[in-house]
């Protein structure tokens, strides 16, 4: 059988352990034995997004949590500011729109991070802002913004903060209470390392006082449904029960290795990965200063074609990088190292993409990405 091997950034691989959990025969949800696994979810959830803030699961992928933010906060004709810097936060604004919010869309270059500088003028220039949309690791691009300090900017105005941590959570820290994050959304099949399936709603006081004033109409992303049913340790709908149950080891297993130690687990394997990318000629797309660790965007060099590239990984070697989205498609490639991903799967990604390159005619020294690679992961992390 051949490999299959997703450095994707979502879906990311699930490992054994969460594979053998998710094979079980199914249990029904109204069930004491359920409800125990609502309670240790929501407590691991709250762990991993440091809050005491209410967390609400959805039965969606993460765009199903996004747009719970949106029709929960926004009111149509309510201002909000949503920044739109790639792929994902181009996302935000459309659900903005298709809301009928009136919508401030604050352009950033793809590459580029929105500074919170920035975002305290647009909240100046609007202060009638209700929300404010940003993206925590925006994996169109590569880039993760200051969200402490954006925080900061929000947080005396009567604005919430929004922030996608679909990919970036469980991956790159966000501090949702410390720093401010009134609304944050996630989702199982990232960071998580399950199938899709589950998506997190987490809000703030200030936040739950606007989706309890919200007029827009809304039934299956009802977070006030969501709220009533937490209450009593229940969903409003049937959940994903397979996924809900394997999120129960997923927790444990990210307890078990200390959210830090993740972290510098995945910088580890970014640090790696740049260095082997650099040294065959791959330079990083997004600005270096505000790349995030959740994975890494290079440019496709000049006359080999990306999409071909990354096929050719897929079906030929069963090693998948995800391509560029919109005009980067096929200028650029991005390998994801999140979730149940070790130096060896990162080295094995290298290796096809040095295989794939050479046979597409890019010139290099065969076996310089490994080594520039090993070099790092045999440095103290
Ligand atoms: C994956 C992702 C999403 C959600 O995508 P779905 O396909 O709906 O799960 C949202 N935001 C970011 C930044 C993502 O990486």
């Amino acid at each position: 059988m051949k490999r299959n091997l997703l450095l994707t950034p979502g879906p990311t691989q699930v490992p054994p352990q969460l594979c053998e959990v998710l094979g079980r025969p199914i249990i029904h949800h109204r069930t004491p034995q359920f409800q125990e696994n609502i309670k240790q979810v929501v407590e691991g959830l709250k762990e991993v997004f440091q809050t005491k803030n209410d967390i609400y699961i959805l039965t969606s992928s993460g765009s199903g949590a996004m747009e719970a933010a949106v029709v929960n906060l926004l009111s149509p004709g309510d201002k909000a500011i949503a920044v739109d810097g790639g792929k994902f936060g181009e996302r935000w604004v459309e659900l903005c729109q298709t809301y009928k919010a009136n919508t401030v869309v604050h352009k950033v270059q793809w590459g580029k991070a929105p500074t919170a500088a920035e975002i305290k003028s647009l909240l100046a220039a609007h202060p009638d802002t209700k929300a404010v949309f940003i993206t925590l690791a925006e994996t169109s691009t590569g880039v993760t913004p200051d969200v402490k300090a954006i925080g900061e900017a929000v947080k005396n105005t009567p604005a919430v903060l929004v922030v996608d941590a679909v990919s970036g959570l469980a991956v790159q820290e966000i501090k949702t209470d410390e720093w401010h994050c009134d609304v944050v959304v996630s989702g199982s099949h990232k960071g998580f390392m399950l199938p899709p399936g589950l998506a997190f709603v987490s809000a703030s006081p200030k936040a739950i006082e606007l989706i309890n004033k919200c007029t827009s109409p809304r039934y299956y992303f009802d977070l006030r449904e969501c709220k009533a049913a937490m209450a009593k340790i229940d969903t409003p709908f049937t959940p994903a029960i397979g996924v809900m149950i394997a999120m129960v080891e997923s927790l444990n297993m990210i307890k078990k290795e200390g959210l830090n130690n993740m972290f510098a687990r995945y910088a580890h394997l970014a640090r790696a990965v740049r260095a082997g990318c650099a040294a065959i000629g791959l330079e990083l797309f997004p600005d270096p200063a505000c790349s995030t660790n959740v994975l890494t965007a290079v440019k496709v060099p000049a006359g080999i074609d990306g999409e071909k590239l990354t096929k050719t990984m897929r079906d030929t070697h069963g090693i998948t990088f995800a391509g560029g989205q919109d005009h980067l498609k096929g200028k650029v490639i991005r390998m994801a190292h999140m979730g149940a991903l070790d130096e060896y799967d990162i080295l094995t990604g290298l290796a096809c993409l040095e295989k794939v390159l050479h046979q597409m005619g890019h010139k290099f020294e065969l076996g310089a990405a490994l080594t520039a690679a090993q070099k790092v992961l045999n440095s103290k992390g």
